[in-house]
């Protein structure tokens, strides 16, 4: 079609870049397994907003950034604003690096991609805490680094690292 102004739009960021279905590339459809379909969603929206530095890094301030304009987009600000909610979700993210690890005790070799998705899980998690309690992520742990520094480096060699 040529000209067509009625084609499908992502419900995201309204872009009109063409669908699947009429040879486009970049607008996408979900299907659900209970055979509903998701909106129209383009290519740089199923991305999200970059989260790397030009040196390909993540980098903590736009991985902030970027939680936070996709769950604002995505959820009701009831839903964003405790701080205590996101300190349970941090938690619950914790508690399923504590499971992962726990079945990787019982079976060394088994499957650690639990345990990754854990990780990044806390690791997000953490960044909607920072946002809902005011905090830069980033400024906590470049503070918590060079206090671990000055305390192991003070002879704290021995027990356990904390
Ligand atoms: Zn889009």
């Amino acid at each position: 079609m040529v000209g067509g102004g009625d084609g499908p739009t992502c419900a995201r960021c309204g872009s009109s870049a063409g669908s699947v279905a009429d040879g486009g590339e970049s607008l996408i459809q979900t299907r659900y397994d209970d055979g509903t379909v998701g909106p129209w969603v383009c290519a740089g929206c199923r991305r999200g907003p970059p989260v790397r530095n030009e040196c390909g890094a993540l980098d903590l301030t736009l991985l902030q950034e970027a939680r936070a304009r996709l769950a604002a987009e995505l959820f009701s600000a009831d839903a964003l604003s405790s701080p205590l909610a996101r300190t349970l979700t941090v938690c619950e993210e914790a508690g399923e690096l504590a499971r992962a690890e726990r079945l990787l005790v019982d079976d060394p070799g088994g499957e650690r991609l639990d345990a990754a998705d854990a990780v990044g899980d806390v690791v997000i998690a953490l960044a909607g805490y920072c946002t809902a309690r005011g905090l830069s992520l980033d400024a906590c742990v470049g503070f918590a680094w060079r206090r671990v520094v000055a305390r192991w480096s003070e002879g704290r060699r021995r027990g356990t690292p904390r």
